[in-house]
């Protein structure tokens, strides 16, 4: 009889330690967490220049958070950048707050800080009964940099002589390593290239002035370093007038007939439309459009000076339009539409060989609506020649030619009324007068010679 209660009384304290034992033992499993919160720091740069904000995300998925502390160290100074403590609901129950973001701000100088490297540090931790009820706590340390002073830039090109319609080119050197650096015209900015000379802080770049750009416009080199303190500098200028031709083109029915089924699958699928009207589709919308796909593939020009030498202008050929004619097209006497003509048309036997104006690389080989056929060749440093209207495409992209070489043979593809070469030339995204680079004495004048005056350090191939 004694055994059997003392069995009984082990068994009650069994199951009752059962009851709470293992309901406890689960909660303290859940409650000791070890899971660390996630930081996730989103600046945009190491550098810091004189203000920035940057985002920073916490979260904790399982206790919750407890406290983010961020702040700036160097050379033993602290500066709390943002410290925030979270609410728990209940010493029990962990954190009310799983993830949140915090906005940043930093000016160095507002918190006493000089320029040099320094140190930012996250600390961020949970409601996690581990470490003595402090929490999984997460630390981060990133080296940044503290440069809150402009870049300073030295032009070291000299006489910038440049037409209407024309190009230009402008060397300058700047302080410290820049993100970007470049020549700004009007509304128009040429992105500067390094890697010409030794000195990686060498800049390169080929301007233009648009043919539509008065001789009033403003030219200023711009960078911005790495900590996106920005300088500007002004240059020596001087824009040349130049007036542009007026050219009559009477649109014809026969011509319509013969290319607007060209079209069909790019203009309006409007079947209604009469031709004058789809052609006024194609010579507006699809010409922009066109125009696009050219910008969009000189944007990212090569950092190595493919060419030399004045570039190769069509053999045997007469001049059958210019660079900037300002076209008024006309049909049946009456005045329909005006485009302005961005390059200089070349007529020959028809299906002459095409040699490339200089050397280059091929980033474009393919039908491009009005302009037919087209190749358009990477020169380097933002240099690009284009062919149009080609019967016959002989090149790939990617290719690498050297002046002269057969890129294909002229046609009458796209909107050309009769077999002929369009070459259009351009810097960046700027259409330019292909004349001047048909000129040995421009290109010497214009480019090497001014290249050879910063001279020492250069690397040529
Ligand atoms: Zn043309």
């Amino acid at each position: 009889m004694r055994t059997d209660k003392k069995h009984s009384k082990i068994w009650l304290i069994a199951i009752l330690c059962l009851m709470i034992g293992v309901p406890g033992g689960w909660f303290l499993w859940g409650r000791l967490e070890k899971e660390k919160p996630a930081i996730n720091l989103n600046l945009h740069s190491s550098h810091l220049g004189r203000s920035q904000e940057f985002t920073l995300a916490v979260s904790d998925a399982k206790s919750g958070l407890r406290r983010l502390w961020v702040g700036l160290l160097k050379n033993g100074q602290e500066a709390v950048l943002y410290d925030e403590k979270f609410p728990s609901a209940g010493f029990f129950k962990g954190g009310t707050v799983h993830e949140t973001s915090a906005k940043i701000q930093i000016e160095p100088a507002v918190l006493g800080f000089a320029d040099g490297e320094a140190i930012l540090r996250t600390v961020v931790s949970d409601y996690s009964w581990r470490d003595w009820w402090k929490g999984n706590t997460t630390y981060t340390e990133k080296k940044v940099v503290i440069d809150t002073r402009p870049p300073e830039i030295e032009v070291l090109s000299r006489a910038h002589n440049i037409n209407r319609g024309g190009a230009g080119l402008v060397i300058f050197r700047t302080s410290e390593t820049c993100s970007q650096g470049g020549v700004q015209v009007g509304d128009s900015f040429y992105p500067g290239h390094t890697g010409f000379f030794n000195d990686p802080n060498v800049y390169l770049a080929f301007i233009a002035l648009g043919y539509q750009q008065g001789t009033d416009t403003a030219i200023v080199v711009k960078v911005a370093d790495l900590a996106g303190n920005d300088a500007k500098s002004g240059l020596n200028y001087h824009l040349r007038r130049k007036v542009f031709r007026q050219d009559r083109l009477n649109i014809t029915d026969g011509f319509l007939k013969q290319k607007i089924p060209n079209f069909s699958l790019q203009a309006s699928q409007d079947t209604n439309a009469s031709l004058v009207d789809k052609f006024l589709k194609i010579n507006r919308d699809l010409r922009e459009a066109n125009y696009q796909k050219i910008a969009e593939a000189c944007r990212n020009a090569d950092s190595k000076m493919h060419w030399q030498g004045k570039f190769l202008r069509l053999p045997k050929s007469a001049t059958r339009a210019k660079f900037a004619d300002h076209r008024v097209y006309f049909y049946k006497g009456k005045e329909i539409d005006r485009q302005v003509h961005m390059g200089i048309d070349l007529a020959s036997v028809a299906r002459s060989t095409v040699p490339a104006a200089n050397a280059g690389i091929v980033i474009l080989a393919e039908d491009l609506g009005i302009y037919g056929k087209t190749v358009i060749v990477d020169h380097g440093f933002g240099l690009f020649s284009m062919y149009a209207h080609l019967s016959l495409i002989g090149v790939k992209v990617g290719e690498q030619l050297s002046k002269g070489d057969i890129l294909g043979r002229t046609g009458v593809t796209g909107l050309a009324g009769g077999d002929h070469l369009h070459f259009s030339m351009l810097v960046h995204d700027t259409f330019i007068n292909p004349v001047e680079w048909w000129d040995a004495k421009w290109i010497q004048h214009n480019v090497v010679s001014k290249i050879e005056r910063v001279g020492t350090g250069m690397k040529r191939e």
